[in-house]
């Protein structure tokens, strides 16, 4: 198989971690006798130094023709930037928005995984996480509250804001097909998360929800409120598999269900489109207070290119590979800074790229 993949370094550790990312996926390659080619664009700060914008039109039109993007992250020290007293739409953070917009990413999927050898860096008790949990959130990006009309007015002399929350039919029967279709290659089990209780958003969303449900009658739905299941992962994280929620509620619940495994720099993500296109990414920043230094962690940014391989190229096999030679070298004992213990062996961010993929096998 050949895949033409662009990546964006971007800013702080990006160029780093994005670097280890595409030297696994070649590894990979050659094991598996695939072709990944590699188009690097500029996005974020390092955009802004050289053309003026976050993102620019040719970088964007780039993206669009390829056949799945890998970002690292990007984005400066958070108030003490050149990049940070600047209007909104000229900050580096634009150019998250402006590509997520411009290629229609409107699933947003997060696995929140416990790796046995980070136990001990979950918050919870051992009791309550047994023997690990492995959930995905998959959450609407496009739609609702953060997309909604919103102003400030004075009324009756009383400042006054207003934000709307609205979705339709087809909004909702999109990500709920996305999280079915990923259900039917795990567990099969689907939570969707509601306010059904309060919102007609939600009311609708439950409705399709459960319509889209009888075309995966092997997959079972159960419907939960979100501050309920706010609850549920903390308490009891091993019974979800699928969760499937709406903008806002993803948006905390995924931030929830990622720290309590323990570390950020194990977080991968994808957000998808209608087709099998995907931006890859890590969940966390681009971490400037230690950029360049060769201490950052990059098993998020490998994960997500795992994650590519899986929903963009449907190379599960070769995904996994990529998820066992990461669990290797943990239990072996190697260990980034951020993940360190005492007893465990301290390595770089080149050489824990280097490490997995030598542990890369068919
Ligand atoms: P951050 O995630 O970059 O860093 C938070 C903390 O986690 C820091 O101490 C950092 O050193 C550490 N950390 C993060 N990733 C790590 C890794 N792979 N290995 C080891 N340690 C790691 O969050 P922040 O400091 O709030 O933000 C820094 C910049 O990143 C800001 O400009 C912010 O806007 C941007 N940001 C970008 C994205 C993105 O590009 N998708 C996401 C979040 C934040």
């Amino acid at each position: 198989m050949k895949c033409n993949i662009v990546t964006i370094p971007g800013d702080g550790i990006g160029p780093e971690i994005v670097r280890e990312a595409c030297l696994v996926l070649e590894k990979t390659g050659e094991v598996f006798g695939h072709e990944f080619h590699f188009q690097p664009i500029l996005m974020g700060g390092c955009s802004i130094d050289r053309y003026g914008v976050p993102l620019t039109d040719e970088a964007l039109e780039t993206a669009k023709k390829a056949d799945a993007v890998l970002l690292g992250a990007v984005g400066g020290k958070v108030g003490n930037s050149k990049w940070y007293d600047v209007a909104p739409n000229l900050r580096p953070e634009a150019g998250l928005l402006a590509i997520r917009k411009g290629l229609g990413l409107f699933a947003n999927l997060r696995p929140a995984y416990l790796y046995q050898e980070l136990a001990k860096a979950c918050p919870l008790k051992p009791e309550l996480i047994g023997d690990g949990f492995d959930m995905i959130i998959v959450r609407e990006l496009t739609g609702g509250l953060y997309f909604g009309e919103r102003h400030t007015d004075v009324v009756d002399g009383v400042e006054t804001a207003v934000d709307t929350l609205t979705y339709n039919e087809k909004e909702i029967r999109r990500i709920a097909v996305k999280a079915f279709e990923i259900a039917m290659k795990r567990r099969k089990k689907v939570t969707s998360v509601d306010k059904a209780n309060v919102l007609d958003s939600s009311r609708l969303w439950r409705k399709v929800t459960e319509e889209v449900a009888k075309d995966y009658p092997e997959v079972e739905l159960e419907h939960m409120l979100v501050d309920n299941c706010a609850m549920q992962l903390v308490m009891n994280p091993r019974q979800f598999d699928v969760i499937l929620t709406e903008n806002m509620f993803g948006d905390i619940l995924s931030d929830e269900a990622s720290m309590i495994t323990g570390s950020i720099g194990m977080l991968s993500s994808a957000s998808l489109n209608e087709t099998k296109f995907g931006l890859y990414e890590p969940s966390h920043g681009s971490a400037p207070d230690i950029a360049g230094q060769d201490i950052a962690n990059p098993i998020a940014t490998i994960l997500s290119a795992a994650m590519m391989l899986s929903y963009s190229f449907d190379l599960d096999r070769e995904a996994q590979a990529i998820r066992d030679a990461v669990q290797k070298v943990l239990t072996e004992g190697y260990r980034t800074a951020d993940i360190y213990q005492e007893g465990f062996t301290k390595v770089g961010c080149g050489k824990m790229g280097e490490l997995i993929r030598d542990r890369i096998v068919k």
